[in-house]
């Protein structure tokens, strides 16, 4: 028996990355009894049928760490979530919302600030006090001026990463930039994301020649907050984390009007930014509006 990862699938064939090499895989009918579905990043036992077609039946499923639902793979551990300081410029709301999503996933977070080679006045230094105050690593880089990508490598090394941010902002060069084997057309990232809206398309993970996977589809491409309850919210917002049980009521508060609220009074401190709890009032507004309990 040989266990590997599922690093792509497609009509029913599964491929497993393992130390013999990668075999094609159909799954035991067993899993389709149980409505089990293998999906790529789960880690499987197989049996080789002909080892030199390398072909083999997948015998087992190993229990999942996480499930996405876009991209569709399983395991995945961290989301690298990508911004451009310039052109485009940030959209905050935007990248909290992506942070949130992560979250809600269980994915460690790394915001990586992209384009600096066009930042003259350096206001990515102010972005990234935001987020390093919120408990976030950020990395600025700039992949046409080959700056800090070194930095970006360490972070996918042991990990199994989607990227995810606006189109635009260089996500498929960067992918470029860190193995140049995978050769992604600039902007073809996001172009798949259009074209999977209306034909089936099937997630791969892609091996890293300096370590690490990366799914080959960005993560998130349904920006829609619609299940998450509100009163869930505020736990995405880590840095509330630090302040929430001191409030007077504890769990059940919200953060907005409520007397003795720690997170308020941590954001008259300073120790909070405007500009997170900001956005976190506006999102939180906007789930509202679509969940009529509240
Ligand atoms: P994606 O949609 O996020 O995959 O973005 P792309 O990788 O397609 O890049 C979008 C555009 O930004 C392309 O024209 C790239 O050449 C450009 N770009 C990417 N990285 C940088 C950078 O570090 N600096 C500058 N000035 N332009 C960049
Ligand atoms: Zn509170």
């Amino acid at each position: 028996m040989l266990s590997g990862m599922i690093i792509k699938g497609i009509g029913g064939f599964y491929y497993i990355d393992t130390s013999e090499g990668i075999y094609e895989c159909k799954a035991r009918g067993i899993f389709r009894k149980k409505k089990i579905t293998p999906l790529v990043g789960d880690i499987v036992d197989i049996s080789v049928v002909n080892e030199e077609e390398k072909k083999g039946v997948i015998e087992d499923i190993k229990k999942r760490e996480s499930e996405l639902i876009r991209p569709p793979i399983a395991n995945i551990n961290k989301a690298i979530i990508v911004f451009s300081i310039k052109n485009p410029q940030p959209h905050f709301s935007l990248l909290d919302r992506f942070i949130v999503l992560a979250e809600k996933e269980g994915l460690e977070v790394v915001i990586v600030i992209n384009k600096i080679d066009l930042d003259e006045e350096l206001e990515y230094e102010n972005v990234k006090k935001v987020y390093n105050n919120a408990g976030y690593k950020v990395i600025p880089i700039s992949t046409k001026k080959d700056i800090n990508i070194q930095l970006v490598k360490d972070e996918l090394k042991d990990s199994i990463v989607v990227f995810a941010g606006p189109s635009g902002v260089g996500k498929s060069s960067l992918l470029n930039k860190i193995d140049s084997n995978l050769s992604l057309e600039t902007g073809s990232i996001s172009e798949k994301i259009k074209r999977g809206k209306h034909t089936t398309r099937y997630a791969q993970l892609l091996k890293l020649e300096d370590g690490g996977m990366v799914a080959d589809t960005p993560g998130f491409s349904s920006l829609t907050l619609d299940s998450i309850e509100p009163q869930d919210l505020k736990d995405y917002f880590i840095e509330f984390d630090d302040y929430a049980d001191d409030c007077k009521f504890y769990r059940n508060c919200l953060h907005e009007n409520e007397p003795n609220c720690a997170v308020k009074n941590a954001l008259e401190e300073g120790k909070i930014t405007n500009q997170r709890y900001e956005s976190y009032l506006q999102l939180l507004n906007e789930i509202r509006k679509k969940n009529r309990r509240y």
